[in-house]
């Protein structure tokens, strides 16, 4: 993996862990703390709890009883498209190269997550309802200035690892990680104009009488 290659593919996964940091200042949308950050062998962030994610093979009704929280559910939607919108930000090119169903898209696990999400999820979500949330995601990224901030702090962090390719984090790192990136890129505003585009949004779904 060359230098520019990391970059983008810790970029991505910055972009989930500051949905995750922004989500989890409220107790309505809390996420679940973050287990594991993993760059290398695999790039993930993990969470400790398991509230939407499919487990093939299994009746999946986790994800049935955990969308009857609709805000939470539109942040884990959020969650799901964020590290694309952060990558494609980052390579000038189109969310739909990274966000898909193939093996060479960098996105597709997350893609496949919300597949199944809203295929077992308790409201109805369409595809004109996922490209409202992107946009109006993206709009608050723009305003508040992260993608240019998240690589700022992405330069620095890059420094302090010595462009390591292989980064495996629990506990303790988590915490710094979060403390850093928290300064670095976070603000009240953004931590505000979250909540309120995510309390807007749930104003459009009812769940299915089941
Ligand atoms: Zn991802």
């Amino acid at each position: 993996m060359n230098i520019r290659q990391l970059k983008e593919t810790i970029y991505h996964e910055f972009g989930h862990v500051i949905v995750y940091i922004i989500s989890n200042k409220f107790e309505d949308i809390f996420l679940s703390k973050i287990d594991r950050f993993l760059i290398g062998y695999k790039n993930a962030v993990c969470p400790k709890e398991n509230l939407y994610y499919y487990i093939l093979g299994e009746t999946n009704q986790h994800i049935t009883e955990s969308s009857k929280n609709i805000k939470r559910s539109i942040s884990w939607i959020i969650l799901q498209m964020s590290g694309c919108i952060f990558e494609s930000h980052y390579e000038k090119r189109d969310f739909k190269n990274y966000f898909c169903n193939q093996r060479s898209c960098s996105g597709q696990k997350d893609f496949d997550n919300l597949y199944y999400f809203r295929h077992k999820s308790s409201f109805k979500i369409e595809d004109h309802d996922i490209v409202r949330i992107r946009e109006n995601y993206i709009f608050l990224l723009n305003k508040h200035d992260i993608f240019n901030k998240t690589e700022k702090y992405l330069d620095h962090f890059l420094e302090i690892f010595d462009n390591n390719a292989y980064l495996n984090f629990d506990k303790d790192d988590i915490e710094t990680l979060i403390d850093e990136m928290e300064s670095f890129i976070i603000n009240e505003e953004l931590i505000h104009d979250y909540h309120s585009m995510i309390s807007m949004e749930a104003k459009n779904y009812t769940q299915n009488i089941i």
